[in-house]
């Protein structure tokens, strides 16, 4: 169960997590894409962190809508739209509540991702720990599906282009959506 306190946290941790570790997701996206990953993230965590201060939201669909629109408006790339879209769709379902269970937003999420990346599972995406995790969210989940994420060959997006060599090496967008369930598996209330 998230509350409005704790998704508020949630976010503010992912964002710091994101700070502190731009220069390793930028060094993933260097192997299989173009190296922008953590600067491009890293904009979007500054920018939310102020406005996250600026706003104090008031429910749950507030706290998101402010995440979807840092992260479509500054983070740019792929990310800043999937992402963006997530947490767009993650808003539309809390609306106005002020508690709402993790299971759902996740799967809210999912579909936002699916929408505006067309990416199914299987392809080597954020989309590959984001569905394991919306069918049962804990650490070992977690684990599990990055690890998997990480030796699957990329079929979507710019990482296809580096074909077998991409088995093994950690998906950019994987390693930022494992700080973001990392963060919410320490703020998450049971
Ligand atoms: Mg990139």
């Amino acid at each position: 169960m998230l509350t409005v306190d704790r998704t508020v946290a949630w976010l503010n941790d992912f964002c710091d997590a994101l700070i502190e570790h731009k220069a390793t997701l930028s060094e993933y996206d260097r192997i299989i894409g173009d190296g922008d990953h953590g600067n491009n993230m890293a904009r979007g965590a500054e920018q939310l962190k102020n406005a996250l201060l600026d706003t104090s939201p008031k429910t749950l669909g507030e706290a998101f809508k402010t995440a979807a629109m840092k992260w479509i408006s500054t983070v740019g790339g792929a990310s800043g739209p999937l992402y963006g879209t997530a947490f767009m769709e993650m808003a539309k379902a809390a609306g106005d509540a002020t508690e709402f269970d993790v299971q759902p937003l996740i799967k809210a999420g999912v579909a936002g991702i699916q929408k505006r990346g067309k990416a199914v599972a299987g392809e080597k995406t954020m989309l590959d720990v984001w569905i394991p995790l919306s069918e049962k969210f804990d650490a070992a989940q977690l684990a599990e599906a990055f690890n998997t994420t990480t030796n699957m060959q990329a079929t979507k997006g710019r990482a296809s282009f580096v074909g077998e060599r991409s088995i093994g090496e950690v998906d950019p967008g994987a390693a930022s959506s494992k700080l973001l369930f990392e963060a919410l598996l320490k703020d998450v209330v049971e």
